[in-house]
């Protein structure tokens, strides 16, 4: 049952029909994992937070840095040589003081990974490089739990929901290790509004997940950021893929 100040706060998800006070009572009582709180967790934390996702778990390990300040949202020039997570979960709580925080500043590893995922309802993915993409992805189908993973470059941009369960691919099929590194925007630059609207989706996608709506797993979605265009690719399962790949798959 929510309360006075949660219907009020809450009440433009209360009006659409689809989420309703059963939608939202489901965002309050849910754990989201957000991983990386840069140009992608910041929109996307921003956005779960203020939609009114009950748990928040804020993982990285990164101080705010003069360059991130141009697309990083949620911190200042004030901030600069503090630690983003802490920074970060300050800026939520005044945005929405309902949301319960936890910040772990520390990169992702075997051992984080594993606590945490485990005790999430869904991970968001929002880190710059490949090899903890790999290890995310890795755990997420381990321990069944869906994913949703961003990444912008330059102008563009893409996303993609994974469930572990379904008949799709995963994030290593996409990306097998013999492949170039995907886009990343700490070697590359990025448009700010770009990696904005792709943290926009993730969150997007998270709260369609949390709400029961239907989800595109396993289908990408690129995003031109010069003539505005998504585009959208079924993603099928490699059957040479370690993490997903049939009887080839490390599974545990
Ligand atoms: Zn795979």
């Amino acid at each position: 049952m929510l309360t006075d100040q949660q219907a009020l706060r809450y009440s433009s998800n209360l009006l659409i029909d689809s989420i309703g006070e059963p939608g939202q009572q489901r965002l309050l009582d849910s754990q989201v994992l957000i991983i990386g709180l840069g140009g992608l967790g910041t929109p996307a934390s921003q956005y779960l937070a203020s939609s009114g996702v009950g748990q928040l778990t804020l993982m990285d390990h990164d101080n705010v840095s003069l360059s991130n300040l141009q697309r990083q949202t949620l911190y200042g020039s004030a901030d600069i040589g503090s630690l983003k997570v802490t920074q970060a979960a300050q800026r939520l709580s005044e945005i929405n003081p309902d949301v319960d925080i936890t910040t772990l500043s520390q990169a992702a590893s075997e051992d984080t990974l594993r606590d945490h995922i485990g005790t999430s309802d869904i991970v968001v993915d929002c880190t710059d490089n490949r090899d903890t993409r790999y290890l995310i992805n890795r755990y997420c189908y381990w321990l069944n739990k869906p994913l949703i993973s961003g990444a912008a470059r330059g102008f563009n941009g893409q996303v993609l929901a994974l469930k572990p369960s379904a008949d799709h691919g995963c994030y290593q099929c996409l990306y097998p290790a013999s492949v170039k590194e995907p886009l990343n925007c700490t070697n590359a630059g990025i448009a700010a509004p770009v990696v904005g609207i792709i943290g926009a989706m993730q969150a997007l996608l998270a709260i369609q997940y949390l709400t029961l709506h239907e989800m595109p797993w396993g289908r990408l979605k690129s995003f031109d950021g010069l003539i505005h265009r998504w585009q959208k690719a079924e993603l099928p399962k490699s059957t040479t893929c370690p993490i997903c790949g049939g009887e080839h798959a490390n599974n545990r």
